[in-house]
């Protein structure tokens, strides 16, 4: 590391005026005050309220989907995302290894089996080429359904997620899902304020699922929703969300096992304030990827991922790509010392011990970018 790299990490100081820069904190004023403290007047902090009903209203005209259901976090928006579209347990479903473990366990969670499939250096999101070749050696239809011939389970779903905001190749994905008749659920936590060809990322699934945890684009504390275009499957999702009880004046009838996953309203409240910035928060994202794409000008061998043609990303975390001459531990270490909070991607879930035994593709590019993907701070601001 030089002095070139020590101009860089004095500029991310000075940019957010701090000896420690985080990678990512949420933003408030007093707008989020304002909508706390009113729901806290009212009483209806809890699973019912009039700001739940509001977050998802705005969520789903945002997004452009018909219906949004808030839940507690991503997590659970993935686990009934996936349940409501059938599957079911001892079923694969296709997802990529370089993810948040959240995509995984979702599966896991159905007593499913995550299968796991390599990326690509352009989006970070699943590679469809390479998924659809080996769907064609592995797999074959049997009356219309998707099976492994190697395990003779059923493949049932594709969960591709866009990585740090970053669209992943869904015209390619979506035509490769209906010539194997898999369901495409999409992972999109990560993506709110993302467009690939002018649309939002997670329309294109038939159903989505976001997280508004602490350290996303907006959040609401913990929580997450579930979006689709389909109203029974929405009604359907919210049912089994809310302990999957029939409305009843005073009876307590449940029709199944359902969840106790409803967003609390004080939650939602947080959200609807968070919602109003969205897209304030993504012009000062873009600027701070311009000021990064300054900054490492100079600095050899290492660049700052862009967004792919077609797609616009929210550039939720900022992410560089080293030269092989760099060892990844030496720059993270260096970093942080010098007080600029940066991380590596994800370990490759199928290199977790829980997740060893899962059935999964070569994942070269997979572990080629394990070593060489960086995020550095990423928190929104006025001042670029
Ligand atoms: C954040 C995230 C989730 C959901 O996380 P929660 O913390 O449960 O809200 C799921 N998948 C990915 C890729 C994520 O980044």
């Amino acid at each position: 590391m030089n002095t070139q790299w020590e101009e860089f990490t004095e500029n991310i100081k000075k940019l957010y005026e701090k000896d420690f820069v985080a990678l990512h904190e949420p933003t408030f004023n007093e707008k989020e005050i304002e909508y706390i403290t009113d729901c806290v007047k009212t009483g209806w902090v809890s699973s019912v309220g009039s700001y739940v009903t509001r977050f998802e209203e705005e969520l789903a005209k945002f997004v452009g989907v018909k219906r949004a259901v808030a839940v507690v976090n991503g997590t659970a928006a993935l686990q009934i995302a996936l349940k409501v579209v059938g599957v079911q347990v001892n079923d694969e479903v296709l997802i990529p290894s370089l993810t948040f473990i959240a995509t995984a366990n979702a599966v896991s969670y159905l007593q499913a089996i995550p299968h796991f499939v390599d990326v690509n250096v352009e989006t970070l999101g699943v590679d469809s080429f390479k998924l659809e070749k080996y769907l064609n050696e592995i797999a074959e239809l049997r009356q219309g359904e998707l099976y492994n011939k190697q395990t003779n389970r059923r493949i049932k779903a594709l969960v591709p997620m866009h990585t740090f905001g970053h669209p992943c190749m869904l015209d390619e994905l979506s035509a490769l899902c209906d010539k194997y008749n898999l369901v495409l659920v999409e992972d999109a936590a990560e993506s709110l304020g993302s467009y690939y060809k002018g649309k939002h990322t997670g329309t294109f699934g038939q159903v989505s699922a976001m997280s508004f945890n602490g350290n996303k684009i907006i959040t609401t504390g913990g929580g997450g929703a579930i979006l689709t275009d389909d109203e029974a499957l929405a009604d359907y999702a919210k049912h089994l969300t809310t302990t999957a009880k029939v409305p009843h004046r005073w009876e307590f009838i449940h029709d199944e096992i359902g969840y106790n996953y409803r967003m609390p309203n004080l939650n939602a409240a947080l959200g609807c304030a968070q919602l109003e910035k969205i897209s304030d928060f993504i012009k000062q994202k873009r600027r701070l990827t311009e000021f990064y794409e300054r900054q490492l000008a100079n600095i050899e061998g290492m660049q700052l991922f862009k967004e792919h043609v077609n797609t616009q990303s929210n550039y939720w975390l900022q992410v560089i790509l080293l030269d092989k001459q760099y060892d990844l531990d030496k720059v993270l270490c260096f970093l942080n010392d010098q007080g600029i909070m940066a991380r590596p991607i994800w370990k490759p879930l199928h290199e977790l011990e829980m997740y060893k035994q899962c059935p999964r593709m070569n994942l070269l590019v997979t572990e080629k970018l394990k070593r060489i993907i960086i995020n550095i701070p990423s928190t929104p601001t006025n001042e670029v």
